[in-house]
């Protein structure tokens, strides 16, 4: 079996049948596949970490997520949007500490006044960095006037998890109307490639109904779409939402735990120059799991700016850490974990994915 590992290892293309042998190893084995991780992110990307400073703007969600602690359907959180000012005062404070990249994340909305609302603050982030702070949008599916829209006035990347990559399992986990459709989640992921979006993508791991085959095919998924970046994490059940009647059918938190180390790091084996994101869901189950998610491929880490006020109300699953912890307390918190990690940050760089560069030579920035 060892020698096995190592013959995948040692070669330049995974089959299907690789990724499972690999995702499915014990933990002695893991090890060479974290080495060689490790190895190919230095290699490849380096040794810095990238911030990207995470406004979570809102918590008003038309869609009803069957995992989301956040789903219209659930009553407990007070709806909150944050005010422009606060927003921008979260944009300053990110590009007066050389964070370089922001954030912006929210529940879904489609309607017209959310639209122009989140237009207007790109063109008011780009003014008053002189266009020096990259923005990342994850504001769920828009249209591609809405997609067009955003990117002219400033934004440059939009990561829209598929979640699952696998049609059936999304219709498991998701209400079957029309608001929930795999199909235009997919095509809105290409045409953010076609407006000329930097592209991410992402997936949960441990979901209900979901097999070792089925996140084969997601890292498949990555490198058929060629994805820039990724930010994948475990997924965590959340007591008001439908998925936790399946409670007592998930892999144990810190098996799904392995599992999304494992996937980062084969990832980043496949993937050698895109971004990965350690994910705060890696933190929620294991105190130290962004390091180590960044020991093993990771590149990418949102330090959140959010205003604590407004924290406990944007629970997209239990147990969310910091919840109390200013920007400033985040910030050098992390600032110790990454050199933990034999990291160190990329201050005022933008970071943007190596990947998108090399696929866009001469196109991108
Ligand atoms: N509304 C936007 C962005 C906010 S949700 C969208 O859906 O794209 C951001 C991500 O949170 C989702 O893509 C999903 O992968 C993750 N998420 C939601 N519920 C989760 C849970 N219970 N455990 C882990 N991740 C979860
Ligand atoms: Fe809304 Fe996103 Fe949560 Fe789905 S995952 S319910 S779209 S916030």
């Amino acid at each position: 079996m060892t020698e096995n590992i190592k013959e995948i290892l040692n070669k330049d293309f995974f089959s299907k049948e690789d990724l499972i042998t690999l995702l499915s190893c014990e933990d002695g084995e893991s090890r060479k596949i974290f080495e060689l991780a490790a190895a190919t992110k230095k290699k490849y990307v380096g040794k810095k970490v990238y911030f990207r400073g995470l406004i979570e703007y809102s918590n008003y969600c038309s869609k009803n997520c069957l995992y989301c602690g956040i789903r219209a359907g659930n009553s407990r959180y007070v709806r909150y949007q944050m005010t422009d000012e606060e927003v921008l005062e979260a944009a300053i404070y990110a590009y007066q500490n050389r964070f370089a990249s922001i954030v912006i994340q929210s529940g879904e909305r489609n309607d017209k006044k959310f639209i122009s609302e989140i237009e207007r603050l790109l063109i008011e982030i780009h003014q008053l960095s002189d266009g020096k702070l990259h923005i990342t949008l994850s504001l769920g599916e828009q249209s591609e006037d809405t997609y067009r829209r955003w990117i002219a006035a400033g934004a440059q990347r939009y990561l829209l998890r598929i979640e699952v990559s696998d049609p059936e399992l999304y219709t498991k986990l998701h209400p079957n109307d029309r608001h929930h459709n795999y199909y235009d989640r997919l095509e809105a992921l290409k045409t953010l490639r076609k407006i000329g979006y930097q592209v991410g993508t992402g997936v949960m791991i441990g979901l209900p109904f979901q097999t070792i085959d089925n996140l084969a095919d997601d890292l498949i998924f990555f490198r058929d779409f060629d994805v820039d970046m990724v930010g994948m994490g475990p997924y965590i059940e959340h007591e008001d939402t439908p998925l936790f009647q399946y409670k007592d059918t998930l892999l144990p938190l810190n098996e799904r735990f392995r599992l999304s180390l494992k996937m980062v790091a084969i990832l980043r084996i496949m993937m050698k120059d895109i971004n990965i994101a350690a994910t705060t869901a890696m933190q929620t189950i294991d105190p130290q799991g962004r390091e180590k998610a960044m020991m093993v491929g990771a590149n990418v880490i949102m330090p959140n700016l959010t205003p604590v006020k407004y924290r406990q109300n944007y629970l997209l699953y239990e147990n969310k850490p910091c919840l109390d912890e200013e920007a400033e307390e985040c910030k050098s918190c992390l600032e110790v974990r990454i050199a933990m990690a034999g990291d160190e940050i990329g201050y005022g760089e933008w970071g943007d994915s190596r990947h998108f560069e090399n696929r866009n030579e001469g196109k991108g920035e």
